[in-house]
């Protein structure tokens, strides 16, 4: 997403020229990335981070998130693989620090509204402690 912003020859009463600067626009899951909110958090390298869901739906429920801010699977690009990567080989090592490795877990990454994506910041859900239940309900 980008969006046009006025520069400085503009507020000088300059000729204008076209400027557009890309926006990022950050989500609650950077501060806490960035350390500028507290969480739980249970692991961080230089491409990904994992903290505890504030609302847990399971008695395990961690998040496994990008430290780049990329809004849906939709924006993921090549440059995204090893991010995209690394997240499943740390979900395995949360799976063995939690003790849930060997009786099974959930990893759901909602994509945007059909998804029921909340935070536009692409997040893997890690749930498990219990039997999770069934995937889904069968309607629509
Ligand atoms: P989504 O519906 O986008 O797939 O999931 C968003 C998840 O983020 C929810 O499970 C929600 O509980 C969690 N969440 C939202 N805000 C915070 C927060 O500030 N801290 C933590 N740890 N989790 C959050």
């Amino acid at each position: 997403m980008a969006k046009s912003v006025m520069n400085s020859a503009q507020y000088n009463g300059k000729q204008p020229e076209p400027e557009i600067i890309p926006v990022i626009e950050e989500t609650i899951f950077s501060k806490i990335i960035r350390k500028e909110l507290p969480s739980s958090m249970l692991y961080q390298d230089e491409l990904v981070t994992a903290f505890r869901d504030i609302n847990p739906l399971r008695p395990t429920h961690v998040l496994i998130v990008p430290n780049r801010h990329i809004t849906t699977v939709d924006d993921i690009t090549a440059e995204d693989e090893a991010a995209m990567g690394r997240m499943f080989t740390v979900a395995r090592k949360i799976a063995r620090d939690e003790g849930i490795n060997e009786d099974g877990y959930r990893l759901i990454i909602n994509c945007g509204e059909h998804g029921r994506q909340e935070v536009p910041h692409i997040h893997m859900h890690m749930l498990g402690g219990v039997d999770v239940g069934p995937m889904l309900s069968r309607k629509g």
